[in-house]
């Protein structure tokens, strides 16, 4: 359930109507519902309420810190994936105690600044990584609390691009080789083993892969406490997917329930890292109608002595504001913020990159529009802003999020000087020989 729900044909976002929005701030940008947001993060969080969890958001699914601040004052934590989260993270007011760290490439940099800022956990995912890491704490004269993200083999039948939990792909330990890792980790002066984690992937829309991975974890855990090491922490990776079009991802509950069942007597803190289940439903992104074209194929016709037309609904959101129908081929629902009348028709919506590939929606029915009409791309909330760029120099767009009756600008739209901010002409300071 979310916020966003049309009253005689007229979006709202919570009790805001959307189009007197996008004409004080302009668009596109993105809007947010805090009651969403709000209703998400409990419901999952709560799910699980009755063992020792800790619900750590992954703030790249949306990292605005205004969002990550709500969040906290839930009583979330955050899984960070690059020095940068960490820093937004941290003036969000995320407790660094509830901050875990994942990722394959932590530069040496970034493991000094999160030992420096004391989170709770770095998710290792290789051998090198974890010698850098005791290397960098040897250095601090201090311990760094371990948890290796095994590779549990498990098909998460989901998206390729989005599938992390396979032995193809580049994430985590396989689970086969991990022990030695332990082993190893255990005789190492600052490093503290803590826990096991694991996540297998994005989008998931059945819970078995879940329970499958859990059981070759809990499988682990039993084998490292026969050679004496016990650990706090068991991570389970990211949340179950949601509704872009048809999918009937499984209720938070019913994931929580699953998992919990799965953990009767195991005594370790149990940590979820959900992003989009959180988020995904809780924002949109609003686009204006720009142009409306009818390109003709000349002298195609179809079987049936049709004419071949293609329609184009051209939008001023791009791939570089919403990235994944372009890079997953995404669905993402598209409604009138202010539907007119019943006609509808099957167009392209399409931005002004110069790409074909930038697209929002291809062969979609939609309500007649034409230019100037306002367009929201739903379920945007999950790594819509957070994907997006500057590609064709645009500057990257507002993020406003609406409480009840009144909306905040949490992130004020870029401006061109934003665009060149860090570029200098010729003729500056030199380097080299
Ligand atoms: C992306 C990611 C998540 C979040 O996944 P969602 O599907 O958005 O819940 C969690 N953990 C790690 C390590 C990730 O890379």
């Amino acid at each position: 359930m979310n916020h966003f729900v049309s009253n005689n044909g007229e979006l709202f976002c919570e009790q805001m109507a959307v189009a007197p929005i996008a004409r004080e701030v302009g668009t596109p940008f993105y809007l947010y519902s805090k009651a969403t947001l709000t209703r998400h993060f409990l419901a999952f969080d709560s799910a699980f309420a009755g063992i020792d969890h800790l619900t750590c958001f992954a703030v790249k699914a949306c990292s605005n810190i205004a969002i990550l601040n709500l969040f906290s004052g839930l009583g979330g934590g955050a899984d960070i994936v690059s020095g940068g989260e960490l820093y937004r993270a941290l003036t969000a007011g995320v407790d660094p105690k509830r901050i875990i760290y994942s990722g394959v490439g932590k530069t040496e940099e970034e493991l000094r600044y999160a030992l420096e800022s004391k989170i709770l956990l770095f998710n290792v995912e290789s051998a090198q990584e974890l010698e850098r890491l005791q290397r960098v704490a040897a250095a601090m004269e201090i311990k760094a609390p371990v948890s290796f993200r095994v590779n549990p083999d498990v098909d998460p039948q989901t998206h390729a691009y989005i599938s992390t939990g396979l032995a193809k792909n580049k994430f985590g330990v396989p689970i086969d080789e991990a022990l030695d890792l332990y082993v190893l980790a255990k005789g190492m002066e600052n490093i503290e083993v803590k826990g096991v984690s694991c996540h297998i992937g994005s989008q998931l829309t059945l819970i078995s892969p879940f329970i499958e991975s859990l059981r070759k974890v809990k499988g682990f855990v039993e084998r490292l406490a026969a050679t004496g090491i016990v650990i706090d922490f068991i991570d389970l990776g990211g949340g179950v997917g949601i509704t872009y079009d048809a999918e009937e991802p499984p209720h938070p509950r019913d994931y929580a329930e699953a998992i919990k069942e799965e953990l009767q007597g195991v005594t370790a803190t149990l940590i979820l890292e959900p992003g989009r289940v959180i988020v995904g439903n809780a924002g949109i992104l609003v686009t204006e109608v720009q142009y409306t074209k009818t390109n003709r194929r000349a002298g195609m016709k179809s079987d049936q002595g049709i004419e071949q037309v293609k329609k184009f609904v051209v939008v001023d959101a791009a791939m570089n504001d919403l990235a994944r129908p372009s890079l997953y081929g995404a669905y993402h629902a598209i409604v009138p913020v202010q539907e007119k009348g019943a006609e509808r028709e099957v167009v392209d919506i399409v931005g002004p990159i110069c790409e074909t590939g930038d697209f929002l929606a291809k062969d979609r029915e939609l309500p007649r529009v034409e230019q100037g009409d306002l367009l929201a791309v739903m379920s945007a909330g999950a790594y819509g802003f957070s994907m997006s760029s500057n590609y064709n120099s645009r500057p990257r767009v507002a993020e406003v999020l609406v409480d009840g009756d009144s909306y905040e600008i949490i992130r004020r739209r870029e401006t061109f000087e934003s665009l060149v901010q860090g570029e200098t002409l010729p003729g500056g300071v030199r380097h080299g020989h």
